[in-house]
């Protein structure tokens, strides 16, 4: 049987997506449903993306074979060296994709939220790019936990504002990006960082990011004569780096997809963000989903020693791929993930970042024959989490 993972017209993935918005919001969402895919298939769009990726964000990023992992694992896997993309992770695919999008709308602001301030600098730095005003929306608590970040934006000539209210983390900071878009909706454009939000952002970003899976397939084309692995493992937080590393594969139902969320302090502690163990259908940001809510439906907090995994929900498409059973989804906790980060930095030489981590931590739950091939997605660089490698301390 063909899985059909295509979004429909209405925005949804069989029960998941669409576009839940208050009434304020109506004229900007109608506004890019009508015209995103129009803008992002034209020839001018295609050549430009393309070419920024090549010549900014330094694309095709490598698709390294793991010999030290591989060999440890008893299996062949290889790496997708997003870690390497220009400021360090996938996001930027999605900033530039967007910012070329908010040009043809003729937008003169851009908007974002963010909460470990990835895909803040990832807006910070297109902006600059392209010579837009920027404001990013950041929990009060979050500036504080991630100070390098937030000066990289204010160097990059980004306004950075705190959102006060509630947990002061991504989620308040959502809410005040929302808030102001709301009330300036013709000259701004709101770039949401994962595949989550109203229709059409989550379809949006996955076909940003979906760089990722084609570039693996003509790689692996090259190297090993097909195009398809046994397996491809990606972190999920929102889902992005998840979508666009599966996005070429939905169809292929030979590839394994294996989305990895994060424990926390373990599923049984209140302390998690494994949104698929933990969470029910629900809507959040826009979009129904599955997120974590008590009995009542009001939003559990999430915790993860990872500030990007650190997110209540998951992208719809990544909902509809759990409720199907056509990616297998697991969870890694802190010490688990923390390890992994250890083990990678030592087998490899490639520091990752604490989110793909827990990518890597999952390569203990699977079982490889000695002739699969395997691909993990290298979300991104560990640069940004030195702090928490050096408060964790067992290396
Ligand atoms: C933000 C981030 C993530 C999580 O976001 P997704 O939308 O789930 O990809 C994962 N890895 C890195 C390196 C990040 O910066």
């Amino acid at each position: 049987m063909i899985m059909k993972i295509k979004v429909d017209e209405r925005g949804y993935y069989g029960n998941y997506g669409g576009a839940y918005i208050p009434e304020m919001l109506y004229r900007n969402i109608e506004e890019l449903r009508e015209s995103w895919l129009g803008i992002i298939e034209g020839e001018g769009f295609r050549n430009e993306f393309d070419k920024l990726l090549k010549d900014y964000v330094g694309r095709p990023t490598p698709l390294y074979f793991a010999s030290r992992l591989s060999e440890k694992y008893g299996t062949r896997i290889y790496l997708k060296r997003e870690d390497l993309c220009h400021t360090g992770a996938h996001k930027v695919n999605n900033t530039i994709g967007q910012i070329l999008l908010a040009q043809r709308l003729g937008k003169k602001k851009i908007i974002a939220e963010t909460g470990a301030g990835q895909h803040g600098v990832a807006t910070a730095t297109v902006c600059a790019l392209m010579g837009l005003e920027c404001i990013v929306y950041m929990g009060e608590v979050d500036m504080a936990r991630q100070k390098p970040n937030v000066e990289r934006m204010r160097i990059l000539g980004t306004e950075v504002r705190a959102a006060k209210s509630g947990s002061r983390t991504l989620k308040d900071a959502t809410n005040e990006a929302m808030r102001h878009w709301i009330n300036h909706p013709t000259d701004t454009h709101y770039i949401i960082g994962s595949v989550v939000g109203p229709h059409p952002y989550p379809e949006m970003v996955a076909r940003f990011q979906s760089v990722i899976s084609s570039e693996i397939q003509s790689q692996l084309e090259d190297e090993i004569g097909r195009k398809n692995p046994d397996h491809v493992i990606a972190c999920v937080g929102g889902g992005s780096n998840a979508a666009g590393a599966f996005y070429h594969f939905y169809e292929e139902n030979n590839v394994n997809l294996v989305a990895v969320e994060a424990a926390g302090k373990g599923n049984e502690t209140g302390q998690s963000a494994a949104t698929t163990t933990l969470g029910k259908p629900g809507i959040l940001h826009g979009s129904k989903t599955i997120l974590m809510q008590t009995d009542d439906g009001q939003v559990v907090e999430p915790y993860s020693i990872s500030a990007g995994l650190d997110y209540p929900g998951i992208g719809p498409v990544h909902a509809h791929l759990f409720e199907t059973g056509r990616a297998q989804f697991l969870s890694a906790t802190d010490d688990e993930a923390m390890r992994a980060g250890v083990e990678i930095s030592r087998l490899e030489g490639i520091i990752p970042a604490i989110e793909t981590a827990h990518a890597f931590a999952a390569l203990d739950q699977l079982t490889f024959e000695p002739n699969h091939v395997v691909v993990v997605n290298l979300s991104g660089r560990g640069d940004k989490d030195l702090d928490t490698y050096i408060k964790w301390g067992q290396y």
